[in-house]
């Protein structure tokens, strides 16, 4: 009494299965728990973007080098995965780097549109010349 049916298992499709990025905790399994959700499970662990998915962190590093950003290629390494974009766009894996700002990111404001390493995009919110927000867009799950 109480089971819950399996939703899903069987027929995930690789091209579009997000996997989920950390450890689930308790009993729930593995079976559509969304990523975001996950992330939120662990919100205080804050991993570094270098650690949590190193090949992203060089691609991005890399994407600011080519553009000439040296600053904000500096600032890659100690980048924190501070919360996932909330959108739940299928094709969104965005991420915050700092606290989301209350409403617009305000004066000091920039886009930065770089040519990432995948058929997608790559943009960064920056304010004041730090890195707030990076914004993942049709890219391969995270790694
Ligand atoms: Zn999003």
């Amino acid at each position: 009494m109480g089971e819950l049916p399996l939703q899903g298992s069987g027929q995930e499709d690789p091209a579009v299965t997000l996997r989920p990025c950390v450890r689930v905790s308790g009993e729930a399994g593995p079976q559509l728990i969304h990523w975001r959700i996950n992330l939120r499970d662990v919100e205080s662990e804050r991993a570094r973007v270098v650690e949590r998915w190193p090949m992203l962190g060089r691609q991005l590093r890399e994407a600011l080098v080519n553009d000439a950003e040296h600053e904000l290629a500096a600032q890659v390494d100690a980048l924190q995965v501070y919360e996932m974009c909330p959108c739940q766009d299928d094709f969104c894996q965005s991420f915050y780097t700092a606290p989301p700002p209350n409403g617009a990111f305000g004066a000091g404001h920039r886009n930065v549109a770089l040519k990432p390493a995948w058929s997608g995009l790559l943009i960064l919110d920056v304010v004041d010349e730090m890195i707030m927000f990076v914004e993942v867009l049709y890219r391969s799950p995270l790694d």
